[in-house]
């Protein structure tokens, strides 16, 4: 059976048409879905009793169920558990900030990159989500926390690589952006990939990708440190990349994220911060770097630095003009911050809160 959150604005319209019927159906169904986030047919009270029957027979509204979710205390932020529709479970995080909302959305269960500071690679990857299961994040999480909330920024950061599932993430992309559906602003959807080169030059070179931002965990300055923690970096190799990411057509206000992820003695060492400015050397303008301080979660084979040597690398890369911001990940009590989210975490850790708790 069909789901609906599955099709871009022209295959809604190409769908509507074979069942036959007249297209502004199309825009009728995608103000329902998409606009006011409806959960279920019987909302769409515009819609005759007998067409709402034919859908329901017919096709799937939704993609998710909520399993679970934690706030944090810390910080607000949100962290949903959903069940897939063959049981696998997947995350979710909503980041309250000021003036604006984000969400943090995952595209794979699992992930086959294998970071090894990543806590979400353990168990490899499992499979790609479908773009009904990825757009249904966001329009579950928006109702979820209530419309008055309004979820503005979409980043791909969450369990999984994203252009490894690329032809799915696109077409959620497309949803996102398409002002007849969600109708996101470009510049506040952000792609996180490990580096898989091919796949970056791809969608650059692809027209019916929207332009987008692109974030890139990089980890390190020099090749020897970025395989030890990520062996992606093997064959796609760190000047392979840098060589990219140095020749992409990048739009003004477009800039490029570095993702570092400082981890205390492998990477955070002023020398680090130095190789690191001369790697981006004279394309300061290209590039934003943030500091993520590493989140060390049960078991994990690396710690956090301390507080004074992430603002000495900080300091450092200022000194060579580079734009660089420490971001302390948000929702840490919840394991919810960057490379911590997990196919599996019903553990006993996860508190239920009532919905009512969640606004105060
Ligand atoms: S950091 Fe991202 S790319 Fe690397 S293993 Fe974790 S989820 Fe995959």
């Amino acid at each position: 059976m069909v789901n609906l959150k599955q099709f871009n604005y022209g295959e809604l319209e190409r769908w509507v048409r074979k069942q036959g019927w007249k297209k502004f159906r199309a825009k009728q169904l995608a103000r329902w879905i998409y606009n006011k986030k409806a959960g279920s047919y019987d909302e769409m009270t515009d819609l005759s009793k007998e067409l709402r029957n034919y859908l329901k027979e017919n096709t799937k509204l939704n993609a998710l169920e909520l399993i679970t979710y934690e706030k944090s205390k810390e910080d607000g932020s949100i962290k949903l558990l959903w069940r897939l529709e063959d049981g696998h479970t997947v995350e979710t995080v909503f980041i309250p900030e000021k003036g604006h909302n984000t969400i943090c959305v995952s595209t794979q269960v699992g992930c086959a990159v294998g970071c090894t500071f990543c806590f979400t690679t353990k168990d490899g990857l499992i499979r790609n989500l479908t773009t009904a299961e990825i757009v249904d994040q966001y329009i579950q999480t928006q109702r979820f926390v209530g419309l008055d909330r309004r979820i503005s920024n979409v980043v791909f950061m969450g369990m999984g690589e994203p252009l490894a599932n690329y032809d799915n993430v696109k077409k959620a992309v497309q949803i996102m952006t398409d002002d007849r559906m969600l109708g996101l602003s470009n510049r506040k959807i952000t792609i996180s990939s490990s580096g898989i080169i091919h796949q970056i030059k791809r969608m650059y070179e692809d027209s019916s990708f929207p332009q987008v931002r692109l974030a890139v965990s990089l980890n390190a300055a020099d090749q020897k440190t970025r395989t030890q923690l990520m062996p992606i970096s093997e064959t796609n190799t760190l000047e392979d990349l840098m060589d990219t990411l140095n020749s992409l057509p990048v739009k003004t206000g477009y800039r490029i994220m570095l993702e570092y992820v400082l981890i205390k003695d492998v990477n955070d060492r002023p020398e680090d911060a130095h190789r690191l400015a001369r790697l981006i050397g004279k394309n300061k303008k290209r590039y934003k770097v943030n500091l993520i301080p590493f989140n060390p979660y049960p078991g994990s084979p690396y710690e956090r630095p301390d507080e004074d040597r992430v603002n000495k690398f900080h300091q450092i890369l200022w000194q060579y003009n580079i734009g660089a911001f420490v971001r302390w990940s948000k929702g840490q009590d919840i394991s919810a911050a960057c490379g911590q989210l997990r196919k599996k975490d019903l553990g006993e850790k996860i508190s239920f809160l009532t919905k009512e708790s969640l606004k105060t």
